[in-house]
């Protein structure tokens, strides 16, 4: 069919290459190589949502959708590219304890409108990471280890797919799709809403604890016995990087191999305090942030980047963490790395290990932590990039149970996508794939085929 018996009929914004502000709106957190959409469509509400994919369907074209941007799997080639960030109300429930996100939400917005309720949502470590599209992933927050993931608290999706039907999925309605929905991605229509859990909580004491390496040399392996003797309420991290000497970097970092373990815990600052004292003994500390928090600003706690740059990552789920691994990642990933590498550590286990009565596909529940490596890099550097991270994780393939996806940034292939999964789900995500997207409309996802 032609563009003209398609026509485009939406109440937002329409970008095409030549028009003023194309560049801005396809351009998200992610900067190496953004989507090339033919036509990206501004939504504003699911009905705008609806008409660009019934138009791209129409069309012959594909769809991509992007919130803001973190997660950007590949980059869209013309077809149409619709855009979420305007679509970013939260509604709170305070006595179902419920929040209705819309699909271009922001964590930081969600935890901004369950403050006042005493209520927090299964929110990330970056404020700026949008709510659906993590969630879509598994999604293991600030929260994590006290009550799993995310996509384990969705009581409601709104999704518009391949058929250009916009629908309600419930655990009633659509068992298949809303299974395939906590942790298969977007690889099943375009979500315009998620109604998820809240959690009621009284004090926050979280922050971040900043030890030089060269000082301080078993760090990483001092948190990992520390892990071992915290309770559920407890979910913790770590950053580690050479900070770049850069003007913008404050003096003290500059040019040194940093530490950072990220604390969030569920409990009074004495219980806090108590809680870190093993930590705070490791070696000298460069800088404390550990205080009880307000609700409002524990998002802030884990201290992410904020400004958007290009970079790329690799990630393994594994069942335990040896000393020499960490030791090995130290090395690999320190002063001498080709390119810059920020290691990142999760503590896993507690409620992410215990399935809901009605799981969805997230894989791999029985890890201990996630190991992660991700390096800022320019155009040309991927493979420099892509072979540092494989010699930065090969310690650790031996207790790999697969990958996260969530933290996977930049283009996987179908077999890097299934380690992310237990086989009978992958299977059953592509045989969903076929039965809701068999012609692969929706594109730029760590992609399930249809079979
Ligand atoms: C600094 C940083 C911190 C992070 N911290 C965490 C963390 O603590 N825990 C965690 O689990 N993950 C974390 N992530 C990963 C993050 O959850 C995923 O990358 C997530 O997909 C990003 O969502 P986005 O909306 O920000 O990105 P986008 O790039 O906008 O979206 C990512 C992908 O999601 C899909 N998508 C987006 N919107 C929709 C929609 N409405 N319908 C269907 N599909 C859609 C598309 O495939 C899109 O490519 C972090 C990432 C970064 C960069």
């Amino acid at each position: 069919m032609n563009e003209q018996s398609n026509a485009l009929s939406v109440d937002g914004p329409v970008f095409r290459p030549e028009d003023g502000g194309y560049d801005e709106e396809r351009t998200g957190y992610q900067l190496l190589s953004p989507h090339r959409a033919a036509v990206i469509v501004g939504a504003t509400s699911a009905e705008d949502v609806r008409a660009a994919v019934a138009y791209a369907a129409g069309n012959g074209l594909k769809v991509a959708v992007q919130a803001s941007g973190h997660g950007l799997a590949g980059a869209l080639e013309g077809g149409v590219l619709i855009t979420t960030g305007r679509m970013s109300g939260v509604r709170v429930d305070p006595a179902a304890r419920t929040a209705w996100i819309e699909a271009g939400a922001k964590w930081e917005q969600v935890v901004a409108a369950a403050a006042p309720h005493g209520l927090a949502p299964p929110a990330g470590s970056a404020p700026s990471v949008g709510a659906v599209s993590y969630t879509l992933g598994g999604g293991v927050g600030l929260l994590a280890r006290r009550h799993g993931f995310a996509a384990d608290h969705v009581r409601r999706f709104e999704i518009v797919t391949a058929d250009g039907r916009l629908r309600e999925v419930t655990a009633e309605s659509d068992p298949d799709l809303f299974w395939a929905l906590r942790g298969g991605g977007g690889n099943f229509g375009a979500v315009t809403g998620v109604e998820i859990g809240l959690f009621p909580v009284e004090s926050v004491y979280a922050g971040v604890l900043h030890f030089d390496v060269g000082q301080v040399p078993d760090v990483l392996d001092g948190w990992r016995r520390w892990t071992a003797t915290v309770p559920e309420e407890t979910t913790s991290g770590v950053a580690m990087l050479v900070y770049p000497h850069l003007p913008m970097i404050p003096e003290p970092l500059r040019g040194r191999h940093v530490a950072q373990i990220q604390i969030f815990h569920l409990g009074t600052p004495e219980d806090g305090e108590r809680l870190v004292e093993p930590l705070r003994a490791l070696g000298p500390l460069m800088r404390d942030s550990l205080r009880e928090r307000p609700l409002a600003e524990a998002g802030e706690a884990f201290e992410e980047p904020v400004r958007p740059h290009a970079y790329r990552s690799d990630n393994r789920l594994v069942t335990g963490l040896s000393p020499a691994a960490l030791a090995g990642l130290v090395k690999a990933a320190g002063p001498s790395a080709p390119v810059m590498c920020v290691v990142g550590l999760r503590h896993l286990g507690g409620a992410l290990a215990r399935p809901p009565a009605d799981p969805g596909p997230v894989g791999h529940r029985d890890a201990a932590y996630l190991v992660s490596v991700l390096s800022p890099v320019e155009p040309g550097e991927e493979r420099t990039a892509r072979d540092l991270h494989r010699e930065a994780l090969a310690p650790f393939e031996d207790a790999a149970l697969g990958r996260s996806l969530n933290f996977a940034f930049g283009p996987l292939d179908e077999d890097q996508v299934r380690t992310a999964y237990a086989p009978g789900d992958y299977r059953r995500l592509t045989e969903l794939k076929a039965r809701y997207d068999g012609g692969v409309l929706f594109h730029a996802n760590h992609a399930i085929p249809p079979r």
